[in-house]
């Protein structure tokens, strides 16, 4: 594996608390803050506070206790913002951006959760 992670990227910055971020949740694992160029009504950005380029660096590298802690911060984001459709709510999309052809910008393993309008097909 050859996942070499960046220290100073922003978003280990907004994990040092050397840049603000506007936070939706927090956990011991797990981050949850409003994307700086919405997308959507709801653009939500959830980060693990360790050190992980991407989805597949996570999984293949982070403890059970981390992955269990992101999927249900995930989770509680929905549930907070209302966007559930089992309870009523209007849907969402989860992204999360790899690598080059995912047009990654920021080199810190994050999901996108993106409701609050109709959100049109997959991609553009
Ligand atoms: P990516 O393209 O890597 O999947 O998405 C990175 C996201 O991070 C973009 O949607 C971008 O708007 C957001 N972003 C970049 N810099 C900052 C920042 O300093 N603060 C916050 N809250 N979001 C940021």
């Amino acid at each position: 594996m050859d996942y070499k992670y960046d220290v100073v990227n922003i978003f280990a910055k907004i994990l040092r608390a050397e840049i603000p971020c506007s936070k939706v949740l927090e956990t011991e694992f797990s981050l949850a803050f409003n994307d700086i160029n919405p997308r959507a009504p709801h653009h939500i950005l959830v980060i693990p506070k360790g050190p992980y380029v991407n989805f597949d660096h996570f999984i293949l590298s982070a403890r059970n206790e981390e992955i269990l802690d992101f999927n249900s911060t995930i989770s509680s984001v929905i549930i907070k913002i209302k966007v559930d459709p089992c309870n009523g709510g209007k849907g969402y999309r989860l992204i999360t951006n790899s690598g080059l052809d995912g047009v990654q910008e920021v080199p810190h393993f994050h999901v996108h959760i993106l409701g609050g309008r109709p959100l049109g097909g997959m991609l553009s």
